[in-house]
């Protein structure tokens, strides 16, 4: 018998017009789809100039809900909370939700390289995607960091995607697989989105893993506590690549006696001076052991893991080298916006460091630096709307605190202060909110100010 809903069209319902939503619309397009997108706020230009030219249904500035809950199935954009009335509708219409990823890994049967963690993701996807350009893989960048996966996988062709995922994104990917799924490390962060509770945050992180077969690769710091213990509640089929300062049991990559970088693989084995990492800090030779082996794992030739490794220039905003000026060193760490980063950031320093602190502070324990502080720091400029909580946290325990509230403020400070062999260090523990646009805002204006500096 005829039943109209059988040659009904596939309603996919976009939501966010952002960079990934307006990849998957259309993606959705041209798989046949009746595509609608929907944004609560503003589209941006370049994006609605895009959906116009494709001719994708699309509204902003409101949720029409007749036009979502008639939808098959929804992409939801990683920054929209799932405790929204418009999730809450979808969810109880029994409508399934998914990322962006989950959509776009449907149509393509590229390797899938996923990199996910709290801290070290965007440098990590970066370089990884480095060293496979460099080698001449036919490469694609996604996820968090570049371009949409759906669209690339709409409109070119990639033999291999290294995709930064973050907990909001593996939230809702179900099918979808890695073919080496690398954890850089656990930390408490975001935890507003999981009801405070630690253990919904690692399970969102471990979703990494889901469907992996014995064929496929995890890559994970062998000594970090969470990571170890949830490895202990969950079976994986997939062969284990852990990652440590140290040789340790079955360690895959690690720094030998004669400090030389080691990687370990079933194919291969490969060697190389830590000193000719290009990336400095504790932090970044776990990056850099982290993409050496997921590029070895796809078959790159030792050299040409060594020579990226060896000359990628780095990432803006992440102990990004700004200037030398009488002597002293400027740091851009802009992207340190939780206490951990700061932590990596003091690890790689030596000592005399004029630290900036401050900003919007997401309930931060400063603990977990005091002693790095006691021993690296002689000065530390707050730099935030509001100090009070880092002047009586670091009062009395530093020689030396400054209270600032703009950039121009905090820069002039620590060029007064600072002396020849001094670094400062701009690596504020706090998201950028209370002053500044963005993190990439701060860093910015934190460069013109020491760039103005030069000139003086
Ligand atoms: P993400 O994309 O996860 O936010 P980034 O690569 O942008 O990570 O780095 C953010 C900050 O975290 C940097 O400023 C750096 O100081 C710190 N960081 C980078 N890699 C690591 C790591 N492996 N472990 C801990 N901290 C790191």
């Amino acid at each position: 018998m005829y039943k109209p809903e059988e040659y009904r069209k596939h309603r996919l319902v976009v939501l966010g017009g952002g960079e990934s939503g307006v990849g998957a619309a259309i993606l959705g397009k041209e798989k046949g789809m009746d595509v609608f997108l929907s944004d609560m706020g503003k589209i941006a230009p370049h994006h609605l100039d895009t959906l116009r030219k494709e001719g994708i249904a699309y509204e902003e500035g409101q949720h029409s809900m007749d036009l979502i809950l008639s939808a098959d199935e929804v992409v939801k954009s990683p920054g929209i909370a799932p405790t929204l009335p418009v999730m809450q509708a979808i969810t109880e219409k029994g409508i399934p939700v998914i990322s962006e990823i989950e959509f776009g890994g449907r149509y393509t049967d590229a390797k899938m390289i996923c990199i996910t963690g709290s801290n070290g993701k965007t440098t990590t996807t970066l370089l990884t995607y480095h060293i496979l350009k460099d080698a001449g893989v036919n490469v694609g960048l996604a996820g968090n960091v570049g371009r949409s996966l759906a669209l690339q996988v709409a409109r070119e062709h990639h033999d291999v995607y290294v995709i930064e995922l973050s907990s909001f994104q593996l939230e809702n990917m179900y099918e979808f697989k890695a073919n080496i799924a690398v954890i850089l490390n656990i930390t408490p962060d975001h935890l507003d989105r999981y009801d405070y509770k630690m253990q919904n945050y690692i399970n969102a992180k471990f979703r990494i893993l889901n469907n992996l077969t014995p064929s496929d690769a995890f890559i994970f710091w062998q000594d970090d506590p969470v990571i170890q213990a949830q490895l202990r509640q969950i079976v994986t089929e997939a062969k284990l690549y852990p990652f440590a300062r140290r040789e340790e049991n079955d360690t895959h990559a690690y720094v030998d006696d004669e400090d030389e970088l080691v990687i370990n693989t079933t194919e291969t084995s490969l060697r190389m001076p830590r000193a000719d990492l290009s990336l400095n800090g504790l932090h970044n030779l776990y990056n850099s052991m982290a993409a050496g082996l997921s590029a070895c794992l796809m078959d790159v030739k030792k050299d040409d893991v060594r020579r990226a490794l060896g000359n990628f220039e780095g990432v803006e905003h992440r102990l990004e080298y700004v200037s030398t000026i009488n002597g002293v060193t400027y740091i851009n760490d802009s992207k340190a916006t939780n206490v951990n980063s700061c932590w990596y950031a003091l690890e790689s320093m030596t000592d005399n460091v004029v630290l900036i602190l401050g900003g919007k502070d997401k309930g931060n324990d400063y603990d977990e630096i005091a002693d790095l502080v006691d021993r690296k720091v002689k000065a530390i400029v707050c730099m935030g709307k509001d100090n009070t909580k880092l002047l009586e946290y670091f009062g009395g325990k530093v020689k030396e605190i400054y209270d600032t509230h703009s950039i121009d403020d905090a820069v002039e400070t620590c060029a007064r202060i600072s002396k020849e062999g001094d670094t400062v260090l701009l690596s504020p523990c706090c998201a950028s909110f209370d002053l500044f646009k963005s993190y990439e805002d701060r860093g910015r204006q934190f460069k013109d100010r020491v760039h103005a500096l030069e000139n003086k």
